[in-house]
């Protein structure tokens, strides 16, 4: 039986008088691994804000693990990445380490101290990261594909059940991407971490998600990866040409 992680259901949402998302319904499974892609603008960062519950919906609901956004708790079962990194200023004096920690305090009450079983996962998440050899720099002096892989290894430390990252990708070097996808596919596969991940790279997607949930301020698409490269309905809203670079698995 699969387990529920994330539904929602009806939701609408939107900025003054522009509807930004329309009526979406949709369910995510423990062990899935979506891909949340779409044109720029097509509501993709909001809806994920509105299923943390950062942003009230006008219409409909978002559940997480059973829970109304709203009233949810267990902040540590989740892992968010934003597209925009506010909750630290890049010159703020901090090491890479004592920042990946600082991702295990949704899960301590006061006073939140790290102890000696902290370590390990605290260095778990750095090595998973590749981040174990600047451990001791300061976050500000890194490159932004160096300060990404500390985002990440922050958002993991927990060991959340979900993971949703926005854009992660962006500052990383094509090496370091791929690198990057095949440490979430580990987490999706051996740990059974689901994951939902917006991304515009929807040429290599399919490479990793096994579903496509194509949004457009409404929902044109929500599936299996399998079932988006067979659908007549994709095909002539794409175009078989570009339905085509989509569903090229590149190996
Ligand atoms: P995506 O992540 O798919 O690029 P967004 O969810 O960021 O799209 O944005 C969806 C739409 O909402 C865009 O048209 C954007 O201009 C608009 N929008 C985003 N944030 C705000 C805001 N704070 N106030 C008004 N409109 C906004």
């Amino acid at each position: 039986m699969s387990i529920n992680i994330l539904t929602v259901e009806g939701l609408s949402f939107r900025y003054n008088s522009m509807e930004i998302l329309s009526d979406i319904s949709i369910t995510v499974n423990a062990g899935d691994y979506i891909g949340l892609v779409g044109p720029n603008g097509s509501g993709k960062t909001t809806l994920v804000k509105v299923i943390l519950g950062l942003m009230k919906p006008k219409k409909g609901k978002a559940s997480l693990f059973g829970f109304h956004s709203g009233n949810f708790k267990d902040w540590f079962r989740i892992g968010y990445l934003p597209q925009k990194i506010s909750f630290f200023n890049p010159y703020f004096p901090a090491t890479v380490k004592e920042i990946v920690s600082s991702g295990l305090f949704s899960k301590k009450k006061f006073p939140r101290r790290i102890g000696k079983s902290d370590e390990t996962i605290i260095y778990e998440a750095m090595r998973l990261m590749d981040v174990l050899n600047i451990q001791n720099r300061l976050i500000g002096e890194l490159s932004g594909g160096q300060q990404q892989r500390v985002y990440v290894a922050r958002a993991i430390v927990n060991e959340p059940e979900l993971l949703i990252l926005d854009e992660p990708t962006t500052a990383l070097d094509p090496e370091t991407r791929d690198i990057f996808f095949n440490t979430l596919q580990e987490l999706n596969r051996k740990k059974n971490v689901t994951i939902v991940l917006i991304t515009h790279d929807i040429g290599s997607i399919g490479k990793y998600a096994s579903k496509i949930l194509y949004l457009d301020k409404k929902i044109i698409f929500y599936g299996s990866f399998e079932d988006f490269c067979l659908s007549k309905d994709m095909e002539s809203y794409f175009g078989e040409y570009s339905q085509h670079i989509i569903c090229h698995r590149h190996d």
